[in-house]
């Protein structure tokens, strides 16, 4: 079956409203879908929440950033009832650190000569949460790079200056909140933390203490052997799979237009539970 368990919409760094989003989906022959959002839940605001439309299902779930031993990891979250409040009430925080840090990005880019940076990444935002891709996309718009990885790597990389130290939620804190709202906890796109493979064991130890449960093995373009390394983990540390394409905007779609993924019998499948007759 096609399915998506990742996705991002304009409610945050995504190009595609909540609804056009949905609609691609649909249009794409997506079964299963899950927006995940960074820290908002407003694209299921927008949508009028989640379960089916038309033959897609829709999952309720989200991206949170957190930080673990001084580095970010998005935990995703899925299958969550938010009118218990605990995530609702944990990314009102991160709001107002997303809020402190874009002025503070705002602010360092001006210093280097950028003025206007945070009312132009601000505008892009609109409704949504803003996020560093906002200011890349304002940078790119007022020629003051090419691109938008030119964008990050000169500006807003976590080693570049403008980029703000921001203090999130604590690894064990984000996993708290999707636990608390009754949803199953899945570590975001493990092979792209630059971390050894001794520091991501580790980093798995504390996600399972803690109460995650899911590890996303498929993750838009990963590099070819990920998959394995990622199952292998699973196995290690007992977690459930996970398969998304971490969808921004409608040029990377066609990469990856919902996902079939085919995982080996041993490990079981986080969207099993959602699937009527799977595995
Ligand atoms: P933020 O949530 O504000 O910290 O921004 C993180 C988001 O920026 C990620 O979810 C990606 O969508 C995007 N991003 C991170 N690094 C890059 C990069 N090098 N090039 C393009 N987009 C990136
Ligand atoms: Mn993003
Ligand atoms: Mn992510
Ligand atoms: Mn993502």
């Amino acid at each position: 079956m096609k399915l998506d368990l990742h996705t991002h919409s304009a409610a945050s760094d995504g190009v595609l409203p909540p609804g056009a989003l949905l609609a691609r989906a649909l249009e794409a022959g997506v079964e299963l879908l899950s927006i995940t959002d960074h820290d908002t839940l407003a694209a299921y605001d927008a949508i009028g929440g989640a379960g089916a439309h038309g033959d897609l299902r829709l999952v309720p779930g989200i991206e949170l950033t957190a930080q673990w031993r001084g580095q970010v990891v998005h935990v995703l979250g899925y299958g969550f009832d938010a009118t218990r409040g605990a995530l609702r009430a944990g990314i009102a925080d991160q709001h107002a650190r997303r809020a402190a840090r874009a002025q503070a990005i705002g602010d360092r880019l001006a210093r280097k000569g950028i003025a206007g940076a945070y009312e132009g990444a601000l505008a892009l935002a609109g409704d949504g949460c803003i996020g560093r891709p906002h200011f890349a996309r304002h940078l790119v718009a007022v020629g003051a790079v090419r691109s938008v990885d030119e964008a990050f790597t000169s500006y807003l990389s976590d080693r570049a200056t403008a980029a703000a130290a921001t203090r999130w939620a604590d690894l064990d804190e984000a996993i708290a909140w999707i636990v608390a709202d009754g949803g199953q906890a899945v570590l975001a796109h493990p092979a792209k933390y630059g971390c050894t493979h001794t520091r991501l064991r580790e980093l798995l130890a504390d996600f399972v203490a803690a109460g995650g449960t899911g590890l996303e093995v498929l993750c838009g373009r990963q590099p070819p052997d990920a998959f394995a390394m990622l199952t292998a983990l699973c196995r290690r540390f007992g977690l459930e799979a996970s398969a998304g394409s971490d969808f921004h905007a409608p040029e990377s779609w066609r990469a990856a237009p919902g996902l079939v993924p085919d995982l080996p019998d041993d490990i079981p499948a986080l969207w099993a539970r959602w699937v009527a007759g799977y595995g």
